[in-house]
Parts: C-alpha cells; sequence; structure tokens
C-alpha cells in the first residue's frame, strides 16, 4: 500500500512514542507501527520511571574498567556477564573499553541532551494533559556503614563538578530509611550491618513518574489526536525505493515518504542490511513491585550498596536492579528475581516472594551514546541505544528527529550520535 506524504515511525516504544508526537506537532502524517500495542513489550514498559537529570556521563570511563573486580563485587551479581557469551560480547567489550578515553568528551555531548530533561518532560506532560504523571521531588541516593558518610561526600564532590546540584539528605528522611532497614527480618548481609550508620544525598534537580507505560500511552494517545494512526505489525526488512521507502511488514508492503527506526534493543537486524554498523547489547534489568505499600517518601531511593532503585508508582513500589549481558532472547534469570526480593526484605520492605516481576533489555551502544541520526542519501532516520536513560531523552530525542525531518539544523550538535561512527 502506498501511503502519500507519511512518516513511518516503527517501534512504539517510549522512543517511537516521542518521535509519533513531535512528527504530529509539526502537521506530519505520521503511521506508528509495532508487532505489539504501545510501550508492552520493550524497555519502557518496565523501566525504573526515574527521570535522571544526574546521569550526564556515559558509563564507560576508567574508574570501572580498572575497578572492575571490585565493583563486580560490590555490585553483589547486579553485574552479570555470562562466559558462554564471551565471543561475541569481547568486540562489544572492546569499544565499551576505548570509550573511555572519550568520556569527558563524550559527556559534554551528552550533558546538553541531559540536564534540562525534567523541565522537558513536564512540559510535554503538559501538553498532552497528563502533567499529573510527573512528580519533582529529587530523588535520594544512600550508603550503609561507617563510611558511609564518606561516600556520600564523594559522590556530591562528583555530581559538583559536572553541575549537578545535590544536598545532604534531610535527616528526618535518613530516619525513616534507618528505621525500615532495622525492621529487616532477613538476616543481615555484610552490605548492611545491623544498626549501620546511613548517610545519603538528596538529588533535587531529577523527577519520577507514576506510571512509565502511561507515559508511553499519553505520546501515542496525543498523536492520534492528531491524525497519527497507529497498525499493529512487525517490519521484516527497509529498504530506499525511487526516492520513498519500502517497509516489508509481516502483513504486506508499505510505501512510505520517510521512515524513523526506534527499534530499541532490536535494532540491528533493520539497520545493518542497510549498510550501518549497529553494536547493539542488552543491558537487561529486573523490577519486582510490592503492591499497596506506602512509600518512604514521594522520590524514589536508590540504595548505593546493594544497587537497588525503589520509585514509588500509582499504588506499588517498583524496585529495579542488575545489568544483566546474557542476550536479548535468554531466559529470565529466576534467581536474580529471587535475590531482589530477598535483598528488599533485608532493607526492610514487606516484599513478598513472589509478585509482579519483569524483565526487560536496556538498548546499549558500546560508548553508552545514543544513536540518533539519517542514513545519508536517504529519508531513513533513527533514534535508537538510549541505554539507561531512553525514558528522560525521548522528549528531546522527538525534537532532535522533527528537526532531522524536516531537514533543519537540529537544535543540539547531534554529530557524535551519527552511527557512522562505528
Ligand atoms: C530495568 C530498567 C530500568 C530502567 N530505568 C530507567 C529510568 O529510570 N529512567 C530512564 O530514563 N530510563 C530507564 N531505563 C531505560 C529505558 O527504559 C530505555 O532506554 C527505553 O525504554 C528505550 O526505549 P525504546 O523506545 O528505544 O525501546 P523499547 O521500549 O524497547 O521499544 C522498542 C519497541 O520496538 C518494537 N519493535 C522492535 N522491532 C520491531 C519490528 N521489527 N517491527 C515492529 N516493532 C518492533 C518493540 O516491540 C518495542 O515496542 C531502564 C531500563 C531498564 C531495563
Amino acid at each position: 500500500m502506498v501511503r502519500d506524504d507519511t512518516v513511518a515511525v516503527v517501534g512504539a516504544g517510549v522512543i517511537g512514542a516521542a518521535v509519533a508526537y513531535a512528527l504530529t506537532r509539526e502537521g506530519r502524517a505520521v503511521l506508528l507501527l509495532d508487532r505489539a500495542e504501545p510501550g508492552m513489550t520493550g524497555a519502557s514498559f518496565g523501566n525504573a520511571g526515574h527521570i535522571a537529570a544526574e546521569l550526564v556521563e556515559p558509563l564507560p570511563s576508567w574508574g570501572l574498567l580498572f575497578g572492575f573486580w571490585r565493583e563486580l563485587f560490590a555490585f553483589g551479581g547486579a553485574l552479570d556477564i555470562p562466559l558462554r557469551r564471551a565471543p561475541e560480547f569481547l568486540p562489544w567489550a572492546r569499544r565499551f573499553a576505548a570509550a573511555a578515553r572519550h568520556r569527558a568528551e563524550n559527556t559534554r555531548q551528552l550533558a546538553p541532551l541531559v540536564k534540562p530533561a525534567v523541565g522537558h518532560m513536564a512540559r510535554w506532560l503538559a501538553e498532552v494533559g497528563r502533567p499529573e504523571l510527573l512528580r519533582i521531588n529529587g530523588h535520594f541516593q544512600v550508603w550503609f556503614g561507617p563510611r558511609s558518610d564518606e561516600r556520600a561526600a564523594e559522590q556530591g564532590l562528583a555530581m559538583e563538578r559536572l553541575g549537578i546540584p545535590t544536598q545532604a539528605a534531610p535527616n528526618e528522611i535518613l530516619q525513616v530509611i534507618a528505621r525500615q532497614s532495622a525492621r529487616s527480618l532477613e538476616p543481615r548481609t555484610s552490605l548492611r550491618p545491623k544498626n549501620a550508620r546511613v548517610a545519603g544525598l538528596w538529588f533535587t534537580s531529577t523527577a519520577h513518574v507514576l506510571d512509565p507505560l502511561k507515559i508511553v500511552q499519553s505520546f501515542v494517545g496525543a498523536a492520534l489526536q492528531r491524525g497519527a494512526s497507529f497498525e499493529r505489525t512487525e517490519v521484516r526488512t527497509i529498504k530506499p525505493l525511487d526516492g520513498r521507502i519500502a517497509l516489508h511488514t509481516s502483513s504486506e508492503t508499505l510505501t512510505v515518504d520517510a521512515v524513523v527506526v526506534c527499534t530499541g534493543a532490536w535494532t540491528a537486524s533493520l539497520l545493518e542490511p542497510l549498510g550501518l554498523r549497529v553494536p547493539m547489547e542488552s543491558a537487561r534489568g529486573y523490577h519486582v513491585e510490592m503492591a499497596g505499600q506506602p512509600a518512604l517518601t514521594d522520590a524514589p531511593i536508590l540504595y548505593a550498596d546493594s544497587r537497588i532503585l525503589v520509585t514509588p508508582m500509582e499504588g506499588r513500589l517498583r524496585a529495579s536492579s542488575f545489568m544483566e549481558f546474557a542476550g536479548h532472547h535468554a531466559a529470565p534469570d529466576p534467581r536474580k528475581l529471587a535475590r531482589l526480593r530477598t535483598r528488599l526484605r533485608d532493607l526492610g520492605y514487606g516484599c513478598p516472594a513472589d509478585g509482579p516481576s519483569w524483565v526487560g533489555s536496556r538498548p546499549v551502544l558500546p560508548d553508552y551514546l545514543p544513536g540518533i541520526g539519517r542514513l545519508e542519501h536517504t529519508s531513513i532516520f533513527y533514534a535508537v541505544g538510549h541505554q539507561h536513560i531512553g525514558l528522560t531523552l525521548a522528549p528531546v530525542t522527538g525534537e532532535l528527529i522533527s528537526d532531522l525531518v524536516a531537514s533543519r539544523q537540529p537544535r543540539h550538535d547531534i554529530s557524535a550520535f551519527d552511527l557512522r561512527r562505528f
């Protein structure tokens, strides 16, 4: 079928939803395609809901490389790279290591997109009529044990160097956290000795959303209201054809004027046949939910020693953790869910032995910069690889793609995000 004057957006996670909305805001006809209902199958469904305005540094760093084994140990199993994947994982890991050399420059590229993310999300949610989904209270990072004050001070200084505002966490909050963990019914772990001192930082420029799925649905709903349409289908191949683009889907061949690929961890199979290298890994994370539990405070709490982020969401708490490189299609690891639940109980949460849980793939390129750009000499665009901060970057990504589609100078320099860097 030929769709005149239409931009197809492939993938209806938070990035595709934001791109679709941004394009319809400019009066374009948009056809949004996904093999599932918007937001249901990808990372956008189950993320931690944190608008991470502090995560301005891409992950690859000298500190991480030199302290790798210590980090692996400190994660207490939060980082998992199965040996069986070594042959396919090593080339990616080599690129990850090489990117550590460029961390300062890569931070300069990423930070201007990340720092204003809370205001950006607030404006978008107001525009689509769902401002109540965003809570602008910052978040807390806490440490237990004798060195906790030192670690909080170090982190505060590191943030100051990056221009990220923090304050000492108010005493009342620390007391609530300490009291809760003292109620723990689990055997004590070495991460958090009994009656350990708690220190914490308050990141004042961050925020959280009450339901990441509702963010996707709100953006898609607003795009549909502005005339976009949604079709449930799988896109198998994308080909330039006589100045237009042919999309072969599971049900038909569509011809459109332009396409934006927003397929997260699934991107390589669509873009590599077009001549781009897309070294996309999936850094899988897990969450468990605790229904009906009141939040300790109306902001996420990052338990730094155990690498768990607990976010207050509508009617439940969502606790997220782990970075697992087991491969996109690997079965979920039930031991990780059990460990997460045990740690939550150790922190004093009434976490049942079962309940809602989820595993999903953060789409990560080895330098931890996103892929945002255009395939040369075509009207094929891409917005992929948003690593741990896709929810945070969704509005700005939508606007950058609408600049590219309109052949305007993008509002930020995005040359560093061109996939030809690989
Ligand atoms: C545990 C965890 C916690 C996280 N916490 C946060 C957080 O607190 N804050 C934050 O900013 N980010 C967070 N992230 C990262 C964030 O979730 C991702 O960066 C973001 O969701 C990526 O969005 P996406 O739209 O690119 O991909 P996805 O959400 O994965 O969507 C891709 C979509 O493309 C569709 N698709 C793929 N291939 C095809 C095809 N061939 N045809 C049709 N459809 C296709 C899929 O069905 C899917 O719907 C977290 C991630 C995880 C896993």
